[in-house]
């Protein structure tokens, strides 16, 4: 097959791809919801003649196009298929039907992306000695995320899966481009609540009381020296108390302070060194001011790592639709988290930024905002990288 097959290919389905799209928009699900959009990607796929595969615990599909060529590798495309609980602001005739949650991760892209490469390879089985799976999972936006589960459940064997590539869409970067970072890309993440408690009473005799805003204070200012002070200065880490709540009255002593917040690194052996400094300094103040303490961790993301090989591999396919200028690496990481990381745990794996703004029309808002939206030109540019990505890799 030649170089430009795809983009070619990807033409006479780029319109239907746009309506799909339209479709998984107006009709948004939460985390762990989406049970109507699965329904939406099995109708699509049969409709080309693809048979999902076995039904898991949670929404999910997934689907094997198996090469009749000869036996190869499988490499496995990646959706998310998750909305966002964000009131949508827009007037386009897409806009979200259900109240209170919206696209605004361009997740709906992400599924017709999937579906756009699916329908041009499964044209080509009997070319291809691979396979390619399509997996839409569900959760991505809400810790444990669903790829977990999936895996737990086998979601990487039947075919053994040997690589994954998944996009993300970024309307920063504008349409026709794609961005790869080649080893580390976003961090791991660990979300923490930490108590602090003291003994209340009256405030006008903190003598008789243990102030617990007080130590909180103390604690939350002596975090940021572990930022500062634990890693060289070239070594990211972000430690950042979100929410604080503490306290009934102006004239009470607060009891008790409860604080939320998360920690990212790089290096996932880094993040449990945080921890464990986090706990000394915690420990430390609270016992000094007589106060006590608890903090927990939930399990967290492993920090996205993008395979070098493939992520070239990825490069060199890229080009081939899209052009060499309009691929670049990422010269710096995120330190936002990914679930997609799970799968990375597990296989080499590339997620890339795919851009999907365009400051010409007025699409510039960030993903997570009430305004995001995408130039639509880059679900065709998605797709055809996908399919081509996937056809080099099985064929190289
Ligand atoms: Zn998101
Ligand atoms: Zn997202």
């Amino acid at each position: 097959m030649t170089n430009s097959c795809f983009r070619t290919e990807v033409e006479k389905i780029k319109g239907y791809l746009v309506q799909l799209r339209r479709e998984f928009h107006r009709c948004p699900e939460l985390s762990m919801q989406e049970f109507e959009t699965c329904k939406r990607i099995k109708t699509a796929l049969l409709e080309c003649g693809i048979e999902p595969e076995r039904d898991f615990s949670e929404p999910a599909v997934v689907a094997v196009l198996r090469g009749t060529a000869g036996s190869g590798p499988t490499i496995a495309l990646r959706a998310d298929m998750d909305a966002l609980p964000i009131v949508e602001k827009s007037k386009a005739s897409y806009t979200s039907q259900n109240p209170g949650i919206m696209h605004a991760c361009g997740h709906d892209a992400h599924m017709a992306m999937v579906i756009g490469a699916g329908i041009m390879l499964n044209e080509h089985l009997y070319q291809m000695c691979g396979n390619v799976k399509l997996i839409f999972q569900p959760s991505e936006e809400v810790y444990p995320g669903g790829a977990y589960s999936l895996i737990e459940q086998g979601v990487l064997e039947n075919p053994h899966v040997d690589a994954i590539l998944a996009h993300h869409v970024q309307s920063h970067i504008e349409v026709g481009r794609i961005g790869i970072k080649t080893g580390n890309f976003m961090a791991a993440t660990k979300e923490f609540t930490l108590s602090v408690k003291g003994k209340s009473g009256h405030a006008a005799h903190p003598q008789r009381g243990i102030d617990s805003i007080v130590v909180a204070a103390q604690i939350i200012l002596a975090l940021q020296t572990i930022v500062s002070r634990l890693t060289t200065p070239t070594t990211p880490i972000v430690l950042s108390v979100c929410t604080i709540s503490g306290g009934t009255k102006s004239n009470v002593l607060a009891g008790e302070v409860t604080m939320c917040g998360t920690v990212r690194t790089l290096d996932d052996s880094l993040g449990e060194q945080v921890r464990a400094q986090m706990e000394q300094i915690v420990r430390g103040i609270t016992q000094s001011c007589g106060a006590s303490y608890s903090l927990k961790f939930d399990g967290g993301y492993p920090a996205v790592r993008n395979d070098s090989s493939l992520a070239m591999l990825v490069k060199q396919s890229a080009a081939k639709i899209l052009g060499q200028k309009t691929v670049f690496e990422i010269q710096e990481p995120s330190m936002g988290g990914e679930d997609f990381a799970w799968y990375q745990h597990h296989r080499p794996g590339v997620i890339t930024n795919l851009g999907c703004g365009n400051t010409v029309k007025g699409i510039v808002a960030p993903i997570h905002n009430e305004h995001f939206d995408i130039d639509e030109d880059c679900i065709a540019y998605g797709a055809a990288v996908m399919a081509q990505v996937a056809w080099d890799y099985i064929d190289p």
